[in-house]
Order: structure tokens, then C-alpha cells, then sequence
């Protein structure tokens, strides 16, 4: 039997739903500026832009309960609420037809990003990844399994800010529903059994405070309640 040279890291993995058993996170990938209002308030033009991905560490997976910690090196932290697929199957060029037969079950998830570093990456023609995928950057509801939540399509999916509603938007503003985000990311990478995809977010992003109280769900799926802790 093999021994690593230093201990091995823990495996990261998420909650389920009423259930002792996790769900073991492989990658995490995200779809940017998957809703057309939202895309809109990102200054792009939602019809003529396929989806594009970024990726998260795994271990950006945290849960989204008590309290999240605000992160270092941003005066601009942004919430964005999205349906989190998590697949049980993995497969590389799947056809649209099929890809909702890889998926495990669905969750509620936060893609906190620092803006203010997004934007200067942006403009500099640099990479995502500090923008994006920081430490306790992918908060995460419990999973429920697709045997009890279905294939959501439509519902809505909101986020309030210490009770305020800033983010409301419905699973069917999609402009790439799961399947087509599933089928095309396959033709980037093979997807695999433990990998997340969070799905993009509606309209309303904006910045949030330490103490912040978040709450936010997609109906049929489930909610999340959570603090941001201080700086
Ligand atoms: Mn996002």
C-alpha cells in the first residue's frame, strides 16, 4: 500500500438532504452569465453569447449555514445565488438527450466572487481564478437527489440580504438550461461522478458587509441561511 509523503488532505465533499451520507466533490465548474437580465447588468448581450466556463478548487465547497467568512484582498463581495447540479455519472461529448441521466441530485449555491478583482482581471485580460475561486468561495445547501426533486426547469430561485429580496429570478430565464450546460461542457472536458456545476445566476448580484444575514433557495430544491463572518 502506497503512503503519501505528507498527510492527505480531507476529501471535500458536500451534505445530503436528511441523510447521514455525503456527496464527494470531484471539480466544481461554473456558467457565467447564464440568465439574459443578468448578463444584461454585466454589460454583455445575452443572444449572441454561447455559455463559458470557470472552475472552482473543490474544496471552495463549504456549507452554506453559520457563518461564511469574508474574504481577504476584496473590498467588493458579491452574492450569486444558483441551482448547483451535481453529477452521479460522468460522460465526455453527451448529447442533450442524455445528460440529465448523469445527475445526482440538485443544491442551492452561492458563487461568491470578489468583483472588484474580477472587473481589474477583466480589464488587465487576465484570469478568473482569485476573482472566483477563493477559500469558502462555492457555499453549498445539502443536496436533494433528482429521485425526489426531478429535473427542475422552472421555479424560482432568490436570495435576500438581511430580509431584503435582491436576487429573484425562474429556473426557465435560463438561457442554457442544465441539459444543454451539461452536453456542452462535455465537449470541453469528460465530465465525472462527484463533479458540481453551478449553474449561473439571475439578476440583482451586489455586494455584501460582514454580518450580512443571507438567505436564498430554489423552490423544490431547498434553502440556505447563512452569516458573513468578519473581515
Ligand atoms: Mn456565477
Amino acid at each position: 500500500m502506497s503512503q503519501f509523503v505528507i498527510t492527505a488532505p480531507a476529501a471535500p465533499s458536500v451534505a445530503v438532504a436528511g441523510s447521514a451520507e455525503r456527496f464527494p466533490v470531484r471539480r466544481v465548474f461554473c456558467v457565467g452569465r447564464n440568465y439574459a437580465a443578468h448578463a444584461r447588468e454585466m454589460g454583455s448581450d445575452p443572444s449572441r453569447e454561447p455559455p463559458f466556463f470557470f472552475t472552482k478548487p473543490a474544496d471552495a465547497v463549504v456549507p452554506a449555514s453559520g457563518a461564511v467568512p469574508y474574504p481577504p484582498m476584496t473590498q467588493d463581495l458579491h452574492h450569486e445565488v444558483e441551482l448547483v447540479v451535481a453529477l452521479g455519472a460522468g460522460g465526455a461529448d453527451v448529447p442533450v438527450e442524455e445528460a440529465l441521466a448523469m445527475v445526482w441530485g440538485y443544491g442551492v449555491g452561492l458563487d461568491l466572487t470578489r468583483r472588484d478583482l474580477q472587473a481589474a482581471a477583466k480589464d488587465a485580460g487576465r484570469p478568473w481564478d482569485m476573482a472566483k475561486g477563493f477559500d469558502a468561495s462555492a457555499p453549498c445547501s445539502p443536496l436533494r437527489p433528482a429521485s425526489e426533486t426531478g429535473h427542475p426547469a422552472q421555479g424560482r430561485i432568490w436570495l435576500e440580504v438581511n430580509g431584503q429580496v435582491k436576487q429573484q429570478g425562474d429556473l426557465n430565464e435560463m438561457i442554457w438550461p442544465v441539459a444543454d450546460v451539461i452536453s456542452y461542457l462535455s465537449r470541453f472536458v469528460k465530465l465525472e461522478a462527484g463533479d458540481l456545476i453551478y449553474s449561473g445566476t439571475p439578476s440583482g448580484v451586489g455586494a455584501l458587509q460582514p454580518g450580512d444575514r443571507v438567505r436564498g433557495g430554489v423552490d423544490g430544491v431547498g434553502t440556505f441561511e447563512l452569516e458573513i463572518g468578519s473581515r
